[in-house]
């Protein structure tokens, strides 16, 4: 085979977006731990958190809001037992803004949270939502929407990016949240070539924040294609990366056209 022939074969195995979303839609996945749905039930999930979480009373949105920022990983028993002393304890960010973020540490410390730093940056976000947006979280959510990049919740210490998109997705599905497993499903399907299609510019280097941009751009784009909204689109991928897309399972995967499945038949 010729060097052009198997360029050829690789382009002609990458999915289109559709496809690829109503393959993927019926693979049974495990999450949370024990818990078996198809990829398209736990979206549907998560999406119907999005407009619970909407019709909350403020105090609880807060509790929501600034319970995001205790997942360093996104799923932990510790964050769940710490969010829920934080939403039990502090109805609104002047509560959390007067607490001693010393003292909140350790009672995060406490109920066995392995990041005491947290507790100062969750003062310190409460502090510029009382200041800045008047204690509401829905002020906030919109003026993040118009400035995303000049958020002053991102001056804060141990906040990015993708931590403040996470905070942000559980009341709008206009964010997507790039990680290992979206990368993942992106490289090992070929649907990451598109970027090249769209014109944007991506690296292999996964800490570097423009490239954090061009890949949120790319699911962006991705999501249009598949009439999704990112966040509904970036689950669906979440999903299907982070327990079932591995070369193991290539052979009883749902996906009818992958690179990797195809790269793999044309060398065995
Ligand atoms: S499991 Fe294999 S065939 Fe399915 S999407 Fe992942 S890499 Fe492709």
């Amino acid at each position: 085979m010729t060097a052009m022939s198997k360029l050829e074969r690789v382009i002609a195995s990458v999915p289109d977006v559709l496809s690829f979303v109503k393959d993927v839609y019926g693979a049974s996945v495990e999450y949370p731990t024990g818990t078996w749905k198809t990829v398209e039930e736990h979206v549907k999930d998560q999406m119907a958190d999005i407009q619970e979480n909407r019709k909350l009373p403020d105090s609880k949105k807060f509790g929501v809001f600034i319970g995001k920022f205790l997942y360093v990983q996104i799923r932990s028993e510790t964050a769940e037992k710490a969010m829920e002393y934080i939403s039990s304890n502090f109805a609104s960010p002047d509560e959390l803004a007067a607490t001693d973020a010393d003292l909140l540490a350790t009672k995060l410390r406490q109920l066995g949270y392995r990041f005491p730093d947290k507790a100062f940056t969750l003062v310190e976000i409460s502090k510029i939502l009382r200041d800045k947006f008047n204690s509401k979280v829905d002020d906030y959510i919109r003026f993040a929407k118009r400035n995303y990049r000049e958020d002053p919740i991102l001056e804060v210490r141990g906040v990015g990016f993708k931590t403040r998109d996470i905070a942000l997705s559980a009341f709008t599905a206009e964010y997507s949240l790039v990680d290992v497993h979206i990368a993942n499903v992106l490289s090992r399907t070929g649907l990451i070539l598109k970027a090249y299609l769209y014109g944007l510019k991506l690296t292999t280097d996964r800490s570097d924040e423009n490239n954090y941009f061009e890949m949120t751009k790319l699911l962006s784009k991705l999501s249009k294609e598949a009439n999704m909204m990112p966040f509904e689109f970036d689950q669906t991928l979440w999903f299907f990366g982070k327990d079932y897309c591995s070369p193991m399972n290539c052979d009883k995967c749902p996906v009818k056209k992958c690179v990797t499945r195809s790269f793999k038949d044309s060398v065995e």
